[in-house]
């Protein structure tokens, strides 16, 4: 478990005085890593750190050479178009990297006028995927969405028996991950309306969004052995926003007996900032297992598990539909959740997705699935939200919804707080949803 250092020091402050604004996404505490380029320029992806309203150039910060060692190295790796060889060299590496960007943007750093011209704002710069994901899985670790959503499909038998002993997950697709900003076509395909007698074709009528973390791998682990439960957090980089749309019309046609397919490979996408595991430790929580459910097996036990297995990252998602862009009206709010409600920790995940052997490659990812918590008004996507589409839900401006509709575009942020130490975001992820073609 990542220990508490210099760098979460809450009485940290930055030479970049936008980094020290209360409720900045991006104080000196946090230092997450993106690709980015300067907007609408033929400049080379690379490696950038997010600091209050600019990014940290990784280019200009490697090439001046202020660094050394294990720092200097990773920083050289991180100047790369894509992050997995920095994600793939591990934690001590991460960490040597993040003390030094600690101590080179702290106020009264000797190498403020080094780095003076290696800031570029934020406004300016667009972004690529952070990282090649070679193979993502798919959680389902809030039970209070695979009620919700069990109870919708299977009324009768809504949390199935193994729930509440196997973390369960699917094998998703990785070729249709993109970057914040991405738009794309609503889905077409079959659907089965439960009364009709064969299925139809067409789009998608019951498009909708899920709100998830995204969960990078770092150091992988070869191909027949497993990653101990105490081990498993040191082979996670980082985390970011991930929405995973969906089209429950699908879903609900195709899902059995194999699981997810069509409803989900269309799409999904990622916040550009990756806040790392280390970034993360002040928000750390105990992980507590309900006496009256069943205790994991013994390969998902521990006690650093128990004792701060959990993370308080809190979440919301808002909606901008076509109106309130034209009417130039702030997105409606839809939900608040946290990561803290999980059923099963990162740990356990990464523990048991290795646990047959199976290999990790460095930016392999990990969703968490949909983090609902126990309200209603905490669920993380509107199948929930509009009970199955049979409750229209009322955005600010009046306009109503039950699922997305073509132009509607879909955001969400991340934060964690924590008494005693800085606030801490995620920026935000956000897509757009095309008609169908
Ligand atoms: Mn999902």
């Amino acid at each position: 478990m990542t220990q508490i250092n210099q760098t979460h020091d809450i009485d940290l402050t930055s030479w970049v005085e936008s980094a020290n604004r209360a409720g900045c996404d991006f104080p000196i505490q946090n230092l997450p890593f993106a690709v980015f380029r300067t907007k609408d320029s033929n400049e080379e992806f690379r490696g950038g750190v997010a600091i209050g309203d600019f990014v940290l150039d990784l280019d200009k910060v490697a090439s001046a050479a202020i660094f050394s060692g294990k720092a200097q190295d990773a920083v050289i790796a991180a100047n790369a178009p894509a992050l997995n060889e920095f994600m793939g060299m591990g934690k001590d590496y991460w960490s040597a990297l993040r003390a030094a960007l600690s101590n080179a943007l702290k106020t009264g750093s000797e190498q403020q006028s080094v780095l003076g011209n290696a800031l570029i704002a934020l406004d300016n710069v667009e972004y690529a995927m952070p990282c090649h994901i070679g193979d993502y899985t798919d959680f389902y670790t809030s039970i209070y969405h695979a009620t919700a959503v069990g109870s919708l499909f299977r009324p009768d038998n809504p949390l199935l028996p193994n729930y509440k002993w196997v973390p369960i997950g699917y094998h998703g697709r990785a070729s249709s991950i993109d970057v914040s900003g991405q738009t794309f076509p609503r889905p077409k395909g079959q659907t089965k309306a439960p009364d009709a007698e064969v299925p139809s074709f067409g789009p998608c009528k019951r498009l909708d969004y899920e709100l998830e973390l995204g969960i990078y791998l770092g150091k992988g682990n070869e191909l027949g052995d497993t990653i101990g439960i105490n081990d498993a957090e040191d082979h996670v980089f980082g985390f970011c926003l991930f929405n995973d749309w969906s089209a429950r019309d699908l879903q609900a046609w195709e899902y059995q007996p194999l699981g997810p397919f069509l409803a989900k490979n269309f799409a999904s996408t990622v916040s550009p900032w990756i806040v790392t595991t280390e970034a993360l430790a002040p928000y750390r929580t105990q992980w507590h297992r309900d006496e009256n459910d069943p205790q994991p097996l013994e390969y998902l036990e521990s006690t650093s598990n128990r004792e701060a297995g959990a993370i308080d990252i809190q979440m919301d998602v808002a909606i901008e539909t076509t109106k309130m862009r034209d009417e130039g009206t702030a997105p409606s709010q839809l939900s608040q959740s946290s990561f803290k409600h999980s059923y099963w920790t990162v740990a356990q995940m990464v523990t048991h997705h290795t646990v047959n052997g199976c290999n990790f490659l460095p930016g392999d990812m990990l969703g968490s699935g949909t983090q609902s918590g126990p309200e209603h008004e905490e669920a993380g996507s509107m199948l929930e939200l509009s009970r199955g589409g049979k409750q229209s839900i009322t955005l600010a401006n009046g306009e109503q919804r039950t699922f997305l509709e073509d132009g509607d575009k879909v955001i969400m942020r991340g934060w964690c707080e924590a008494s005693g130490y800085n606030r801490i975001g995620f920026g935000s992820v956000e897509g757009t949803i095309l008609p169908a073609k």
